[in-house]
């Protein structure tokens, strides 16, 4: 294994998987840190935690054994993987996991950059846009689990690490890798050993790329991973094997508890032509709504692809939270999701496609899948995705903002014709 990536959600880590495996690298993502060694053919490992919303002595500590699983697999160069929208709050989780990579490393600086201009998240002075709006506008202020309320990132981050924070800026990043290099070096040298990068359109992403080869550590979103196969290919190392995976057919269905923007459309669309069961999270706190109910939902409409959502406008969701505490609201819609589709899979169900982060991290934790090989790609940054092993189960993992409106419509169809 020549690159090892540690994510810190299980959607980010099928979104860089599939930047590289599109950039020629064989890849296998991994569902939590594994007890065995990788296969051989395996050159970039993705290590997907669930490490973004939980305390960040316990996201240091598994990001810490990740790293320790991937230096056995032979790992030179790390990145640590987080969200193109820098979900996080002032206490972390970026900063203390950074940091702590950092120090196991014995690096000097590591660079900062969620920016993936292809996917609308661009970086100028630090400052994070999506979709051409400030990140504090964008929507993600309202996210349930990480209101994203400051769109600097310089700011932000360090506000979680006590490592300085500086900023390699636009013009540097422009005049190529030498440059940028430098930038890091002069801020390495005055202290500042965390640089937010700025990058405007995805050429800068293979800019900083080849800057960073031979970086211990990278940090960023899937973007900043656009251009290292490159830096492995140069030099040879790479065996030139596409990753192929299997058609699944079966039945399908989505399940959907992200509240973001884009999936409140998607799922709208989707429901416009599915069987639909929009369960409420306050039904399921007190035990009104249980997985039983929903199981016999889905298998009586099994042949239309039914979809399950917990997905709602910010205003309700407040409520919510606001009732019953962000945390028990959350931990009920996963906990809920996740049995879900257990059962589901019990009863011959092969294709999901799941919207959220956090969600598909539950869906997938509760399926017990060691690893999965990375299948075409559905949407930008989202690939189809096979699991190893019996059954032989197709997934879609998108976290909030990804995808096209008929999203999950082709991401179903995508596992059947890989
Ligand atoms: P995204 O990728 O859009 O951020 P996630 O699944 O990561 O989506 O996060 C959404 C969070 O909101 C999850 O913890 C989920 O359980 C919770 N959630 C889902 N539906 C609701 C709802 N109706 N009200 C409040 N919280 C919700």
């Amino acid at each position: 294994m020549l690159l090892g990536v540690i994510a810190d959600d299980f959607t980010g880590a099928s979104d860089i998987a599939n930047t590289l495996a599109k950039g020629g690298m064989v890849t296998i993502q991994f569902v939590g840190v594994p007890t065995r060694p990788a296969p051989q053919d395996c050159e970039a490992g993705v290590v997907a935690l669930k490490t973004r919303s939980i305390a960040a002595d316990e996201a240091v500590a598994q990001s810490l054994a990740a790293l320790e699983w991937l230096k056995a697999q032979g790992c030179e160069q790390f990145l640590f993987k987080y969200c193109s929208t820098f979900d996080s709050t002032p206490e972390g989780n970026i900063g203390p996991v950074a940091e702590a990579l950092l120090e196991a490393l014995g690096g000097d600086v590591a660079v900062v950059c969620p920016a993936f201009p292809t996917t609308g998240r661009t970086l100028y002075q630090g400052h994070l846009f999506v979709n051409g709006r400030l990140l504090s506008e964008s929507g993600m202020e309202t996210h349930p689990l990480n209101p994203m309320t400051d769109p600097d990132l310089v700011r932000w981050l360090g506000r979680q690490t006590s490592l300085g924070v500086g900023l390699v800026p636009y013009p540097a990043v422009r005049a190529g890798a030498g440059a940028i290099r430098s930038a890091l070096a002069a801020e390495a040298a005055e202290g500042r050993r965390l640089a937010v990068a700025d990058a405007i359109v995805d050429d800068d992403l293979f800019a900083l790329g080849e800057a960073l080869d031979g970086a211990k550590l990278i940090t960023g979103g899937s973007g900043i991973a656009l251009g290292l196969p490159r830096n492995f290919a140069q030099r040879g190392l790479l065996g030139g094997t596409a990753t192929r995976v299997p058609a699944v057919a079966g039945p399908g269905c989505v399940l959907s508890g992200s509240c973001s923007t884009a999936t409140r459309g998607q799922v709208a669309r989707y429901a416009e032509s599915h069987p639909a069961l929009t369960v409420l999270p306050e039904d399921l706190v007190e035990g009104r709504t249980t997985v039983a109910g929903a199981l016999d939902f889905v298998e009586s409409h099994l042949a239309e692809q039914p979809i399950v959502t917990s997905t709602a406008e910010p205003e309700a969701v407040a409520a919510v939270q606001e009732r019953f505490g962000r945390a028990r609201v959350a931990e009920a819609v996963e906990s809920f999701f996740g049995e879900l589709a257990s059962q589901l899979v019990a009863r011959g169900v092969s294709r999901i496609a799941v919207g959220g982060g956090e969600t598909s991290g539950a869906v997938i934790t509760a399926l017990h899948l060691d690893s999965l090989r990375i299948g075409g790609e559905i949407d930008p940054g989202v690939p189809a995705l096979v699991s190893d092993g019996d059954p032989v189960l197709g997934l879609a993992l998108k976290s909030g903002n990804f995808g096209a409106p008929d999203f999950f419509d082709k991401a179903l169809r995508a596992m059947e014709t890989p």
